[in-house]
């Protein structure tokens, strides 16, 4: 055992602060890794809050996570001491399962288990992510990164990338399309860019206004304030697929309205429970409300092995890891360009 620096959350009511957690000594499969970037995504702020309750604590958050690995036991043979690496959201599964053998981890009958809020495969203990010094992960849950694009900017693809991604896929999204893209946060805009990069028409649906020249500059081809009535009169019956990454309560039927006959309407943004759906708003153009949780191993891999071909990063600003109670609280009022990534140097 190793005893790690990190920051933890110790209740739903406290400040993020220092805290020591212990890391296992690499098992024969296991790859540890020392992580210089991690990405804050809403789920920390989510999960450090209780805001769906089921956090347990303490909570040490983080999962869009990149390093180096600085060891790896007697059996791995996918990485080396100096390789680059990454660990998204989930660190095991029971891989029996016929999710689990169809790569679909995330959706694991028995049960993932996060890289953070979850209880380690022997039972050792409770799972700490990414806002620490080290991480000790099996090689199979371990991601290949791309030495050619900046560390920090790829960060973020291990959650808000493949949660994007895994959606845009499996609903087939692509030219010829009519894509809205719903909440220009750190998942929205990875969705813009990945739509944009598979040959569909892309518009930005946000709540607020100045951020119009960004979803443009992310390659959005439309821009709609929903707040303007005239705006969101323009696109209804208008969009194949709708991407709803937003994190607060709101409003599905109102968004539902904009499908055109057989759309789909696809969540992946968890705002607490008590949002009712109107069913006619599905059935009369037989529109369908479905969801995505992030991505399997394989499509992870693939997203970051798309995303280097097609050099797509996350824009990102750089935060010291004393100053991520602040970044939480810009996070809820909507302002992050595009994510907040810590750099662990400062930890
Ligand atoms: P984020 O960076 O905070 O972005 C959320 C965006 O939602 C905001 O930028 C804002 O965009 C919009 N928004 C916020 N409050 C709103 C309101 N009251 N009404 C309308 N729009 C509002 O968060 P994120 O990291 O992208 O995460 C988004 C959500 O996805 C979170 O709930 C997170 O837990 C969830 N998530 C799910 C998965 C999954 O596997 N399904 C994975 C990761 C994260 P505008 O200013 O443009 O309106
Ligand atoms: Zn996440
Ligand atoms: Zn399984």
């Amino acid at each position: 055992m190793a005893s790690t620096k990190s920051y933890a959350a110790q209740d739903a009511a406290s400040a993020l602060a220092p805290w020591t957690i212990n890391r296992r000594n690499p098992n024969p499969h296991d790859v540890q890794i020392d992580i210089k970037y991690c990405g804050v995504c809403h789920s920390d702020l989510h999960f450090a809050r209780n805001d769906w309750g089921m956090s347990v604590y303490p909570i040490v958050p983080g999962h869009e996570i990149v390093g180096v690995v600085t060891a790896v036991g007697e059996h791995v043979k996918k990485f080396k001491v100096g390789d680059i690496a990454g660990v998204g959201c989930l660190v095991e599964s029971c891989r029996e399962c016929s999710n689990c053998q169809d790569g679909l981890e995330q959706y694991c009958s028995n049960g993932m288990i996060g890289t953070y809020g979850g209880m380690e495969k022997d039972g050792s203990g409770p799972t700490y992510g990414g806002y620490s010094k080290n991480i000790v992960v099996n090689e199979d849950f371990v991601l290949r990164i791309s030495d050619k694009q900046p560390l920090e900017a790829v960060a973020p693809l291990l959650c808000a990338g493949i949660t994007t991604y895994s959606p845009l896929r499996h609903w087939k999204v692509g030219k010829g399309q009519r894509v809205g893209i719903l909440g220009l946060g750190g998942l929205g805009h990875m969705g813009v860019k990945l739509a944009v990069s598979m040959g569909a028409e892309v518009t930005m649906l946000s709540h607020t206004a100045s951020k119009e020249a960004d979803a443009k500059r992310l390659g959005a081809h439309k821009f709609v304030l929903t707040s303007d009535e005239e705006q969101v009169k323009s696109v209804a019956g208008y969009f194949d697929f709708i991407l709803d990454t937003v994190s607060a309560a709101h409003d599905y039927n109102f968004y539902l309205q904009m499908l055109r006959t057989n759309g789909n309407m696809v969540c992946v943004g968890v705002p607490p429970p008590g949002n009712p759906i109107i069913p006619f708003n599905l059935i009369f153009g037989r529109k369908s409300l479905g969801g995505s949780l992030i991505g399997g191993l394989p499509e992870t891999q693939e997203m970051l092995d798309y995303c280097a071909e097609h050099n797509i990063v996350s824009d990102v600003e750089i935060i010291a890891m004393k100053d991520i109670n602040e970044a939480y609280e810009r996070m809820l009022m909507g302002d992050v360009r595009y994510r907040f990534v810590i750099d662990m140097a400062t930890l």
